[in-house]
């Protein structure tokens, strides 16, 4: 014998409910059936729904009725041949007919009592099983339909019925000795009191009625049948990367299942694991998936850790005061109080001091615990012995589960220390002396994000994933872009870094898909995306709060690097080539330091200085390491670098100038390159991430622009001022030819001042080769004493800019 359950979505409709008979026909070649059935999916709610509105004297509950008469006409019509449709809808109407007479019984008296909701509800198995079987009796006539108000006995617990389980094992037993049918279809959920009112189990207790079955009956295996392949690490809606368990024992399962895994109602376990029957949880839309097994055998496994699961809209409610102290007998009271009431309580953690007791109750039972508990405690209350009890809603319990973590330390460390590092606030904490379990209540913002973090920490095999928001999709940002799409595939397979790209921007909209943009067609998409607001992009990031996110900033804007703090702030990463922020006045810099800090969200710049250079990065590690820097000689403009290496005094120096624009080394306004501002930005970053504090006003700049053409006020007037300057720029080339020198602009820091200027470069000095667009810097250090640290190559260009950015995304990955 087996007991098969099939849930909502299994009977959903004709479509589903042919799925499920063909399950049921192939089941029933071998084995004899129980087959428990749930309402069609959502059938519940709108029956309850119904009975609220009734109750509420709100007519609507007529529509609502409607609507369930209709899904199950529906299903009827496609299902049953046309010429048996008539007794079966005839059937179906005096079903629907009563319930209407119930909700107008609601409706005028203005009231719901929970024995008339548990009626009303019942109507949705009643009616699901009844059309299940009928659809059945043709495929297999030797099946047949019955109530399962006849066989299970409740108390009368409306709406949370406990089962008596002497009686209905009895009662059970009985009838299936008596009546031997292959299959035998029965309603899930529900059950009746000794004097036969209508009961239910909880919601989602119909998996509970057939386990009640097979334990009775001694059944070989139950079987639940749902709309997923088993029992997931996580729940598969929330955590895309979660995965089906193979083989669970029945504490684990009963302990993510009591902890929100749905897909197995909690209470269903105990009467199967007594009688030692295995469950499977078998998906009916793809019945060859294997599913996941529950027994008692526990499997060895490398993962200590089984499975994630959570409670959504969970209250913590704290009772404290020094009257707690040392009083035997306080937590028995207020344990008693939620008791008398049925408040279930989900979570305790009571601090050594016995100060305070804290629990964790669903919010619509923290509305009735808060007024009973300060009833129970008005006495020390008004001693002042005790504060009134706080209850804080809004929250979610995580639970980690896995019978082996008990032999394995340092999982709480992990647990911790990841949720750490995304900024996840643990709001309390329990572990179950099983060490079984690890529990944390947790803000519900942030519950998307424990989850895929905790479960990235323990499943994903070490795998990392990013998520990115890119301002700024111009030059570099394409070419980041595309360098990005060429690598995401690689990036996974070696280094377990999935990349995504969640949002972008540029001057005008922003485009954003949760999933990852596709990288292919976002050039189509971003046009057509909505519009641009600073604001807007932020809180979206905000309100994603997803791990590990990334603000890329590959724009040169000023408003854009105002954005940084606020990022941070976020525990959200920043990845910039732009200087703007760097290059600020100082305290602004180091408030963004700071921010990184705090917030754990790195700050990373590498492309400010020499593109893709490792400059920075190299600097940070000299320093980290305790190296001291005491001179700095550099040349770190790739646009001066190419126009001194190609103006001859003879080819006009504004048309190189030009020319430098054309192949893109120049800023859009080439001043910002020729009057040593972008230098001067540069070596001000250098220096402050050599750990000294400096200003730019600080710097030298000896300007080899004369003064009208530093007074420009456009670009074009920059030109024709540079033109008419042709002797001055010549007379400067060919001074230094006469000395057997090349021009560079240098900049230095040295004694603790820094200056940008152009020098004359003779032979023998490692600047004077630089080629094209090249940079080059060389650090004398405590360590680099006669012999400068120096490095050396492209400095300019989209590409390397751009993989500068990659690199410094990259980075994000191995933090
Ligand atoms: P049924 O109607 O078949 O009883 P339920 O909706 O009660 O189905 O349960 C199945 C659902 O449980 C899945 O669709 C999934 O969304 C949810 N779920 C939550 N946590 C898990 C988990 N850890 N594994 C599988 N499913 C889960
Ligand atoms: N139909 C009931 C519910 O929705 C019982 C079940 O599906 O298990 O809660
Ligand atoms: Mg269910």
């Amino acid at each position: 014998m087996l007991v098969l359950k099939f849930g909502g979505t299994s009977v959903g409709n004709a479509t589903n409910i042919r799925r499920t008979i063909q399950v049921i026909q192939q089941k029933a070649q071998q084995h004899q059936l129980v087959v428990a059935v749930s309402a069609l999916s959502g059938v519940t709610d709108l029956l309850l729904k119904a009975g609220h509105l009734a109750a509420s004297k709100d007519e609507g509950f007529r529509a609502v009725l409607a609507e369930i008469e209709k899904k199950h006409v529906e299903a009827i019509k496609e299902l049953i041949p046309i010429m048996d449709q008539n007794s079966i809808l005839s059937h179906a109407k005096r079903s629907l007919n009563a319930l209407e007479t119930l909700l107008e019984g609601c409706f005028l008296l203005g009231e719901i009592t929970p024995r008339t909701s548990d009626s009303i509800v019942s109507f949705g198995e009643l009616l699901s099983s009844y059309i299940v079987a009928k659809a059945l009796e043709k495929e297999i006539p030797n099946s047949t339909f019955k109530d399962s108000r006849e066989l299970l006995t409740t108390n009368n617990n409306f709406g949370h019925a406990a089962v008596d389980f002497e009686q209905t094992n009895k009662t059970i037993r009985a009838h299936f000795n008596k009546h031997q049918h292959r299959v035998t279809i029965v309603p899930g959920f529900i059950g009746a009191t000794q004097d036969g009112q209508t009961t239910t189990l909880g919601r989602g207790g119909s998996d509970y009625t057939a386990a009640i079955f097979a334990a009775a009956l001694h059944a070989q295996e139950l079987e639940i049948w749902t709309d997923v392949n088993g029992m997931f690490t996580a729940n598969p809606k929330i955590v895309k990367q979660a995965k089906p368990i193979e083989k669970i024992t029945y504490e684990e399962a009963m302990e993510l299942s009591h902890f929100g895994a749905k897909v197995l109602y909690p209470p269903t376990i105990q009467p199967v694991m007594s009688k030692n029957i295995p469950i499977w949880i078998k998906n009916t839309f793809e019945p060859e998936a294997i599913g996941t097994f529950i027994s008692n055998v526990s499997t060895k496994s490398d993962n200590p850790i089984k499975g994630i699961s959570h409670i959504d809209k969970i209250a913590l409610i704290t009772l404290e005061g020094s009257g707690m102290i040392g009083v035997a007998g306080s937590s028995k009271r207020l344990f008693e109080v939620l008791s008398q009431i049925h408040v279930n309580v989900i979570f305790i953690t009571q601090a050594s001091s016995e100060h305070s007791i804290c629990i964790g109750v669903l919010e619509e039972d923290a509305l009735k615990a808060k007024p009973a508990i300060d009833k129970a405690f008005e006495i020390e209350i008004a001693q002042e012995k005790v504060t009134p009890c706080i209850v804080e809603n809004g929250l979610c319990i995580v639970a980690v589960v896995g019978e082996q973590m008990k032999n394995h330390q340092g999982i709480s460390g992990k647990m911790f220390s990841a949720l750490g590092y995304n900024n996840v606030n643990i709001r309390a904490i329990a572990q179950g002396a099983s060490e079984r379990n690890i529990s944390i209540v947790i803000d519900k913002k942030d519950v998307h994000k424990a989850l895929n973090t905790l479960h990235e920490k323990f499943f994903e095999d070490n795998s990392k994933q990013l998520n990115l928001f890119v301002m700024g999709v111009g030059n570099v940002g394409k070419k980041f872009l595309d360098q990005l799409k060429q690598q995401q595939a690689y990036l996974l397979e070696h280094y377990k870094l999935n990349i995504r790209v969640i949002g972008m921007s540029n001057s005008k909209k922003m485009y954003f898909d949760q999933e990852g943009i596709n990288l292919d067609t976002w050039q189509e998409k971003l046009p057509a995306a909505s519009d641009l607001g600073n604001a807007a992009f932020i809180e979206t990031v905000k309100t994603y709060n997803l791990r590990n996110s990334i603000f890329v900033d590959i724009t040169a804007s000023d408003i854009v690097a105002g954005l940084y703090a606020q990022f941070l702030q976020h525990n959200i990463a920043v990845v910039t080539c732009n200087k703007i922020a760097c290059a600020a006045e100082y305290g602004s810099y180091r408030n963004l330091k700071n921010l990184s800090r705090k917030y754990n969200a790195p700050f990373l710049f590498e492309t400010n200085v020499g593109a893709g250079l490792p400059i920075i990065d190299t600097l940070k590690n000299l320093v980290a390491s305790g190296d001291k820097v005491h001179e700095i000689q550099a040349v770190l403009s790739g646009s001066l670098n190419f126009i001194f290496n190609n103006y001859d005094g003879n080819n006009g120096f504004a048309a190189v100038v030009r020319q430098a624009g054309v192949e893109g080394y120049t800023e859009p306004d080439p001043k910002i390159d020729l009057s040593g501002v972008d230098v001067m930005r540069k070596i001000l970053i250098l220096v402050r991430e050599s750990g000294y504090v400096m200003e730019l006003g600080d710097i030298e700049n000896k300007s080899f622009l004369p003064e009208v053409c530093l007074k420009t006020k456009t670009v074009e007037a920059f030109f024709e001022s540079l033109e008419a300057q042709e002797k001055h720029f010549k007379a400067l080339v060919d001074k230094a030819v006469q000395s057997n020198c090349k021009l560079k602009y240098v900049a230095t820091f040295k004694d603790g001042n820094a200056s940008v200027g152009l020098q004359e470069i003779s032979p023998e000095h490692p600047f004077y080769n630089l080629e094209g667009k090249d940079n080059i810097v060389l650090f004398y250090t405590d360590r680099y004493v006669d012999q400068p640290l120096l490095i050396k190559g492209a400095g300019a260009g989209a590409s390397v800019t751009a993989s500068g950015i990659f690199a410094d995304v990259i980075r994000m990955g191995n933090v």
